[in-house]
């Protein structure tokens, strides 16, 4: 038995330990009530797209691992659920690749961020960034706008799971490599990003992280070689595909 207690072995497992999760997540003041309805349109999605990493999002996976292990300033930008999915997951990505860990949320409440980063140094975490907020992302209203200017401001690659669409396209704007994690093949922050992973965050983050592991001692051209070699429209057009067709 489990946190949830129900077998591994139960056909809905998953699907049970992500909701019960995420309510956690509410009931402890990480995650917003906001969060349940975006965790129901994802997890619709993950249905269709037969709940497993399909082959594309493999490869975006794997092209992220190499961006955040090339990059000079990476930030894996936290919000209420991802801090409720995968908490110790994104602490051990941060480690494995040396990208900083921000709290960025879309309803921002300084008494969240405290919970969020209190959360994730149980789980690890030595440095948690986003109370500072000194930096603004251009283009976006003042609360929305709000990232320490050391931390996302300053990031030359971006991770952004689960991300709102307005915020998704200003970071894009920004000139940044930005990877994203969405179930939603369509969405705005899918659409936006250089690498978009349509994958459940509950695989995906661990699947980046043995990339990364993988690849932490090849040389620099092998890494760009990866990045290269991933076509983000075909790897869109495949989860789409998928997700229609079932194929
Ligand atoms: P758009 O980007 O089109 O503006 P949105 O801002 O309306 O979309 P939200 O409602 O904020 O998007 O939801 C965030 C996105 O996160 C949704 O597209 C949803 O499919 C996705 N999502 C939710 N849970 C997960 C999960 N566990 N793993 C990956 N993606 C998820």
């Amino acid at each position: 038995m489990s946190e949830i207690e129900v077998p591994e072995s139960h056909p809905r497992y998953e699907s049970l330990l992500t909701r019960h999760r995420i309510e956690d997540g509410v009931d402890r003041g990480i995650t917003s009530r906001q969060g349940l309805i975006a965790q129901g349109r994802g997890e619709a999605f993950d249905y269709l797209l037969g709940e497993e990493t399909i082959p594309s999002a493999n490869e975006a996976e794997r092209a992220a691992a190499a961006h955040l292990l090339l990059a000079e300033n990476p930030v894996l930008s936290v919000n209420g659920n991802v801090a409720a999915l995968v908490p110790g997951e994104i602490v051990e990505l941060a480690r494995v690749t040396g990208a900083t860990l921000e709290v960025n949320l879309f309803n921002r409440t300084e008494e969240r961020i405290k919970a969020i980063a209190t959360h994730l140094r149980e789980y690890g975490a030595d440095e948690v960034n986003g109370l500072t907020a000194d930096a603004r992302i251009p283009g976006l209203n003042h609360e929305r706008a709000k990232v320490d200017s050391d931390g996302i401001y300053a990031a030359d690659v971006v991770l952004v799971p689960l991300e709102d669409g307005d915020r998704a396209e200003a970071l894009a704007a920004m000139d940044k490599t930005e990877i994203v994690i969405d179930l939603n093949p369509r969405s705005r922050s899918a659409q936006a990003a250089s690498v978009p992973i349509v994958d459940n965050i509950i695989r995906a983050v661990p699947n980046v992280t043995t990339h990364a592991r993988e690849l932490a001692d090849a040389p620099a051209s092998t890494l760009q070689e990866h990045i290269d070699g991933f076509d983000r429209s075909a790897a869109l057009e495949a989860a789409e595909k998928r997700i229609r067709q079932g194929v």
